[in-house]
């Protein structure tokens, strides 16, 4: 996969990795390993399938130290906090 950022909606949650910032520290597999992983150059993407509870994947975004996830629900932008 190229190291673009990654966009992906279900329901009512939206996932985006800026994977050009990723630094593969993988903290966002620990907190929520049904929904993100490492591809083969070692950069996060958001996994097919069943992902975790919407907290867990909070918590994995907010995990992650170069700020390279963002979570939206229901529209509402939930990681990074807007100031
Ligand atoms: S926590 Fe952030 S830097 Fe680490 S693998 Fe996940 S997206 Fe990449």
């Amino acid at each position: 996969m190229s190291k673009d950022i990654q966009i992906v909606k279900r329901d009512d949650i939206e996932i985006r990795i800026i994977r050009p910032l990723c630094i593969s520290a993988a903290t966002c597999v620990v907190f929520a390993e049904n929904t993100f992983d490492l591809d083969e150059d070692n950069i996060a993407i958001i996994k097919e399938g069943q992902w975790d509870r919407l907290e867990k994947i909070v918590a994995a975004a907010q995990s992650c130290p170069v700020l390279a996830i963002e979570v939206f629900h229901k529209g509402e932008q939930l990681w990074p906090k807007k100031s």
